[in-house]
């Protein structure tokens, strides 16, 4: 059976590993079918296109296909909903336009947290966040955390979250994201499907994950995760039923930002019998 992995980061956004790292990983990890899904951008994707093209001969009984994928922020409700596009065109002008419009959108954030920091007396954390971020990457909160940490504001990053980048805290600014149908429309566009990421991520209730779920079909999404390694059979079976009761693709992914010790790349994901796999027409042979 071909083990997928549909949602994973490289160091064009708050991945660790560059994206020809995240290959060979991803092939020792026996990984078959991995999708790269940045945050809001789709840099990484020709490094790692090059990458297999040099150094990965393709064997029939271990096959690796690559998945041109991006993760979108968007807004709903006020919360950050994010929505990953798997097969997307990444020459499509509609998709660059996305793109480049999430990347000012970010590049405005991240200035508004560093200005929200140093309101709390923590200076340069724009700067400091710009460090920890690879090449041209999208500065995310992932980035404003570790330097928060090295500077000595918290122990580690989930305290530093709690601390300064959630809501309520000095760092925090609310979502500036676009809707989720401006996501979708580009994905589309660039001939990708869209997946709703990480629904249980949200913290919602049973009933608002529903509203989140329709409302996401209404922007036109076709897809929902249901499957991450970190997770009870229980929370699986919840996002299983749900995704048949909206009709919804099912998809998988780690979400591997680097190694740790409960997360690895293509680890415990594996669909249910009654769902359908938003792979199901795929033909993989083309990519
Ligand atoms: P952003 O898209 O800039 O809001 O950053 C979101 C990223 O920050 C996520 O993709 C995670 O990589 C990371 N992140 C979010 N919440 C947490 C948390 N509580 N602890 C550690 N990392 C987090
Ligand atoms: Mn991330
Ligand atoms: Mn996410
Ligand atoms: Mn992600």
């Amino acid at each position: 059976m071909l083990k997928y992995d549909l949602h994973s980061h490289t160091n064009a956004s708050d991945g660790v590993l560059s994206p020809s790292d995240l290959i060979q990983r991803a092939i020792e990890k026996k990984v078959n079918i991995l999708a790269i899904t940045d945050h809001d951008t789709v840099s990484g994707l020709n490094e790692a296109h090059a990458y297999i093209a040099q150094n990965c001969q393709q064997d029939e009984s271990a096959p690796f296909y690559l998945i041109n994928g991006i993760e979108a922020s968007t807004v709903w409700e006020n919360k950050d909903i994010h929505i990953v596009g798997l097969n997307v065109d990444i020459e499509s002008a509609a998709l660059l336009d996305f793109v480049n419009a999430q990347k000012e959108t970010r590049q405005a954030r991240a200035k508004l947290m560093a200005e929200r920091l140093e309101k709390a007396n923590i200076e340069g954390a724009y700067e400091g966040a710009k460090q920890f971020a690879d090449r041209e990457a999208n500065i995310t909160r992932a980035h404003f955390a570790k330097w928060l940490v090295k500077a000595g504001h918290a122990k580690n990053v989930p305290e530093v979250f709690k601390k300064y980048l959630v809501r309520g805290k000095p760092g925090y600014v609310p979502p500036p994201w676009c809707e989720m149908k401006i996501a979708i429309d580009a994905i589309h566009r660039a001939g990708g499907q869209a997946v709703l990421a990480h629904p249980i991520h949200y913290k919602l209730t049973t009933k608002w994950l529903r509203r989140l779920i329709i409302a996401f079909k209404d922007a036109g999404g076709e897809g929902m995760e249901i499957a991450y390694p970190q997770q009870s059979i229980q929370e699986r079976r919840l996002l299983a039923d749900l995704a048949k009761e909206y009709q919804l693709l099912t998809s998988q992914g780690s979400d591997f930002h680097y190694e740790t010790s409960w997360l690895e790349l293509g680890k415990n994901l594996y669909q249910l019998d009654d769902v359908t796999p938003i792979w199901c027409d795929w033909s993989l042979d083309k990519k």
